[in-house]
């Protein structure tokens, strides 16, 4: 038995070397990892939403790729160079869905006259029997449950310099994605039903083009898919909008799409990452140049999972940022806990904001956290990071795994992550008072650029007062104070192997309201990648500076 279990691990070890790191294991490989990110109303705060990246196994014998619109010329040039830029990553991303077993349907609409005799053309043209939703053979422009779209695309959403003619010039898909024999090619979304049924496909991946317009509503996107109650995911990395900037919500292309993929997050359906095929951090655009910010949450106390988000969607907004998510699980305790997903977003990342609490991880998930932070880039840690990686007794690997002497194979912990790359040693926290805590600048943060002109003489947190052991090389920004208690310093920065970090022990979700508290946060975040501070302006929702 012990022979058999260490055998399986080392060629679970051999395949994990082989395949770069990635989260698939030997006795798994048949199934796809996939990491569906979505919005849920929170159960806590109506009207508010909360981020979550669910891991689910596909088996690629029921799972589709469809390509929709990803055509030849567009009447936008800007548009038309966007997809030539995208159809060299998504053919190399279609390849690898193709020889892990998909099934893959190219859907470039009003097309088909180009596709008459190709093979991938006749198999769809085979299928004429099935019984499918009528819906399936129209548009779809809103599921009821939506609310007001996100962005104004009533010009048509070209953002060239001189405005674009519209018109209809596409002929036929872009000749950078292979069509293979055996491939599906329409733009039939009944014919694309029937299809689906004929060959038990249950779970559809759609990507191309555009996310606002027709990868939501062809006859086979999203919406109808969603409908039909199809497991359908949008490729978020593998799209793009018809989105101009000077166009409400008035801002940068890139951020035009990750606001229309929220809404899709909330309303019609999860996205997921070309990670989960590739192991690699998602696509970017070469205009693409927003410097990138990845949230790591996983903690249940302080509802990181929505403030963290929002915070991210003030930054994309008004400071001109890229966010993305690494999640783990929003509980304390149950299965899954000690995982969290979509870290790989981080190798191209310029900060990395922590919130996560006591977890143990995966030694390939700490890996890709030690190798950021080995990097000297940014880091931000919020509030229970004094204790992210500290899950205070060891956890087992949750599949069962052994060593060589039979003993289990423990997760990974960073017990002294505190120590090291925040200045501090976590020591626990005063109980709250009636009042709170009184929050006050420290001397230095009258000159450091965090809070230096900052309208405020401090404010009162609802939190409990974090106490700690304090490297002398912190540099204190703001004070703590519970009467009858030491004051203890509640944020500060430090230095990790070249990187700036800064650390509050505030994050409290009520926090996240206060004004001067906000400011810092957004200061912080340019302060932390090296980046001018911009003005902390009113009308991204703070006083001002
Ligand atoms: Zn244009």
């Amino acid at each position: 038995m012990m022979l058999r279990l260490s055998m399986l691990g080392m060629i679970g070890l051999m395949f994990l070397s082989q395949t770069g790191g990635t989260a698939v294991s030997a006795s798994k490989s048949d199934q796809i990892d996939i990491h569906l990110r979505s919005r849920v109303p929170s159960t806590d705060q109506p009207g508010a939403w909360r981020l979550i990246i669910r891991p689910e196994e596909w088996k690629p014998s029921e799972t589709a790729v469809v390509i929709c619109d990803m055509w030849d010329r567009h009447w936008c040039a800007s548009a038309s160079a966007r997809v030539a830029e995208l159809a060299g990553p998504m053919n190399e991303i279609v390849s690898m869905a193709r020889s892990r077993g998909i099934l893959i349907v190219h859907s470039p609409s009003e097309c088909m006259s180009a596709y008459k005799d190709h093979p991938a053309r006749k198999n769809a043209i085979a299928v004429t029997a099935g019984t499918v939703p009528d819906y399936l053979g129209k548009w779809n422009s809103r599921l009821d449950k939506e609310a007001d779209w996100p962005v104004d695309q009533s010009d048509g959403g070209c953002d060239c310099a001189t405005p674009c003619k519209q018109g209809n010039p596409w002929r036929k898909q872009i000749d950078a994605i292979f069509i293979d024999p055996k491939d599906i090619i329409s733009d039939d979304g009944i014919q694309i039903g029937r299809l689906f049924e004929q060959r038990g496909i249950r779970h559809v991946i759609v990507m191309g083009v555009h996310t606002n317009m027709c990868v939501v509503g062809r006859p086979f996107g999203a919406r109808n898919l969603a409908r039909w109650g199809k497991d359908v995911v949008i490729m978020r990395d593998m799209t793009d909008t018809m989105y101009n900037p000077k166009m409400s919500p008035q801002v940068n292309h890139f951020t035009g799409t990750s606001v229309v993929l929220e809404h899709i997050e909330k309303y019609i359906c999860p996205t997921i990452a070309s990670t989960d095929l590739t192991g690699k951090p998602p696509f970017r655009f070469a205009a693409d140049i927003r410097p990138k910010i990845v949230f790591v949450t996983a903690e249940h106390e302080y509802r990181a999972d929505q403030r963290l988000p929002e915070f991210a969607r003030l930054l994309e907004n008004h400071y001109d940022l890229a966010c993305d998510f690494a999640a783990g699980r929003a509980q304390s305790s149950g299965t899954g806990i000690h995982r969290i997903e979509n870290l790989q977003t981080l190798a191209d990342a310029d900060l990395c904001v922590i919130a996560v609490r006591r977890r143990a991880l995966p030694e390939d998930q700490m890996k890709i956290i030690r190798e950021y932070l080995n990097s000297g880039k940014g880091i931000i840690g919020i509030r229970t990071a004094s204790h992210a990686f500290n899950a205070k007794q060891d956890v087992p690997s949750p599949d069962g795994a052994r060593d060589s002497s039979g003993k289990p194979i423990l997760l990974s912990q960073w017990l002294k992550f505190d120590e090291e790359v925040l200045g501090c040693k976590y020591t626990g926290h005063y109980d709250k008072g009636p009042e709170g805590t009184k929050i006050s600048l420290s001397p230095a943060a009258k000159t450091h650029p965090i809070l230096a002109g900052l309208k405020t003489d401090g404010f009162v947190s609802p939190s409990w007062l974090y106490t700690n052991d304090l490297d002398p090389e912190i540099t204190p920004l703001l004070i703590g104070t519970v009467e009858g208690k030491k004051p203890e310093p509640v944020a500060w920065t430090y230095g990790y192997k070249g990187g700036r970090v800064f650390y509050t022990s505030l994050g409290h979700w009520d926090d996240w309201k206060i004004d001067p508290f906000r400011a810092m946060m957004i200061r912080a975040v340019f302060w932390t990648m090296n980046k001018p501070i911009p003005p902390v302006t009113p009308e991204a929702g703070t006083q001002g500076n």
